[in-house]
């Protein structure tokens, strides 16, 4: 096509009627992890969206090489996924709801319970800040309004203050464990007092993106809430342990009641066939899944000891991450990064999220680290 002097350049129209509704100026922009910088004779490392390092499972890239159909929708229902995942978890496949990555789900969720009453005005949605940022704007285009509970100076939930915050307008909480970016995973005692304090019509979602990673004990089973509390949702995802980032799927788990709206918001399709292929290859090959993220576990305590050594305080790490409270540091340190080749995730003057990658990534951290002399230390 070519283009003269003549055409009528769309962008170049005022079209004052084509406003987008008001909430969408206000939303914060999505941030995607920034690609590392190239730097001669240094091998580059993103360590910036929490990606996996490693490469799908040879399995996996077998069984989505054999699907040849994709000039045909996907099964809108992701039925040989789901029937997986009940014999995965135990749990009845009706339960399972899957979307385009456990963002879209979220979506999902929120469409169908969080918005605006017959009369306008705001349902609430609570939620832990910082933590994912994706919330935020997934809570505004609901058209609810987002109630942010600041975290405990450890990088923890403020569980009082957000069960303090529920109002008679409050229909969805949000619990992210582990906590992105801070890392700290709650425990199943701190998530059973709280369902306890929260009113049943209160829909209450466990983000266990980073479940995988998790190794403390004590830590909250989102499916183990499920089971017993019927206003709980699960959100998990094929995208960080499993390392299908690239293919968007996730799923929730929820009683019938919940479960039934739910796939009435869903958008059709949103799980293509490649994608419902290698999530159900990476269950039947779970066991060696398990090997490779047990070797990013062992890098991850490598890490966090080496930080420790330096006499740096960071919070408990249950995820693929350790955070950084660097605070007004926090552009420098960045900077300091990308000049060893290493892209990490700054959050404004608050602090930086680095992602455990490759070992050689996450040593070239360290080193960086042995250097800095403003590290949040231990007082
Ligand atoms: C990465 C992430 C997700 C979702 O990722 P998807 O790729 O959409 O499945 C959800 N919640 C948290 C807290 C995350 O960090």
């Amino acid at each position: 096509m070519t283009t003269t002097e003549n055409d009528i350049n769309a962008a170049d129209v005022p079209a004052p009627e084509n406003r987008p509704r008001g909430v969408v100026a206000r939303l914060p922009r999505y941030t995607a992890g920034k690609p590392p910088v190239v730097i001669e004779g240094l091998q580059s490392y993103k360590l910036s969206s929490n990606e996996n390092p490693y490469p799908p499972l040879p399995a996996v890239l077998e069984a989505i090489s054999g699907r040849q159909d994709i000039n045909r929708y996907p099964d809108p229902l992701s039925t040989a996924l789901r029937m997986e995942l009940a014999s995965f978890l135990g749990i009845p496949a009706d339960d399972v709801v899957t979307g385009g990555g456990s963002l879209g789900v979220l979506n999902q969720l929120l469409a169908t319970f969080a918005g605006r009453d017959e009369s306008g005005i705001p349902d609430e949605v609570i939620y832990p800040w910082r933590s994912f940022e994706a919330y935020p704007i997934s809570v505004g285009l609901s058209g609810a309004e987002s109630v942010q509970v600041p975290l405990l100076e450890d990088g923890t939930h403020d569980l009082d203050a957000m069960a303090a915050a529920v109002t008679d307008r409050t229909r969805v909480i949000l619990l992210c464990t582990p906590n992105n970016p801070t890392g700290p995973a709650l425990t199943a005692a701190q998530v059973e007092d709280f369902l306890g304090r929260v009113p049943a019509d209160v829909i209450v979602v466990i983000d266990e993106a980073y479940e995988d990673f998790v190794r403390d004990p004590e830590a909250v089973n989102g499916i183990d809430m499920y089971r017993r509390y019927p206003n709980v949702v699960v959100l998990r995802t094929f995208s960080k342990g499993a390392g299908l980032a690239g293919l968007r799927v996730g799923y929730s788990v929820s009683h019938p009641p919940i479960t039934a709206h739910l796939r009435v918001a869903a958008v059709p399709f949103a799980v293509s066939q490649l994608a419902e292929t290698a999530a159900v290859a990476s269950l039947q090959h779970h066991g060696e899944l398990v090997e490779r993220i047990q070797g990013l576990v062992k890098e991850r305590s490598r890490v966090v000891d080496g930080l420790k050594d330096l006499g740096w305080r960071i919070p408990q790490a249950q995820g693929n991450f350790v955070w950084l409270a660097l605070g007004d540091d926090t552009p420098e340190f960045a900077a300091l990064a990308e000049q060893q080749a290493l892209a990490v995730r700054a959050f404004g003057n608050e602090g930086v999220r680095v992602t455990i990658g490759e070992e050689e990534a996450n040593t070239r951290f360290l080193a960086l680290c042995a250097t800095y002399t403003k590290g949040p230390r231990v007082s």
